[in-house]
């Protein structure tokens, strides 16, 4: 005998009505067509932005297009070795953590 899925519901805090709610971040309401829990989307959101920003692509240098060839081309290295450098210091995050575990 399968069970039915578990059906909850959650009062809409746009339109105060009723609404069936998966408990997904994303669900919206049933009457007005509002998220049913908007702090648990902006979670959801700025946890995708945290992981996200794991690769330090911040620093990494931006290369213009207005930039000379010979700009471009050294920019490209540094780019090059930024890269290196955060999947080597990435390579040795999961290396500590993997020994630890
Ligand atoms: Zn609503």
């Amino acid at each position: 005998m399968a069970t039915p899925p578990l059906l909850s519901t959650k009062k809409c805090p746009h339109c105060q009505q009723w609404s069936s709610w998966q408990q997904n971040p994303d669900d919206r309401c049933e009457h007005c067509g509002e998220l049913l829990d908007p702090r648990a989307q902006q979670n959801a959101v700025a946890r995708e932005e945290l992981e996200n920003q794991k690769m330090p692509t911040i620093f990494l240098i931006e290369i213009k297009p207005e930039d000379g060839s010979v700009v471009r081309f050294f920019k490209t290295i540094v780019r090059g070795g930024q890269l290196l450098f955060a999947t080597i210091m990435a390579f040795l995050v999961w290396l500590v953590t993997a020994v630890a575990a």
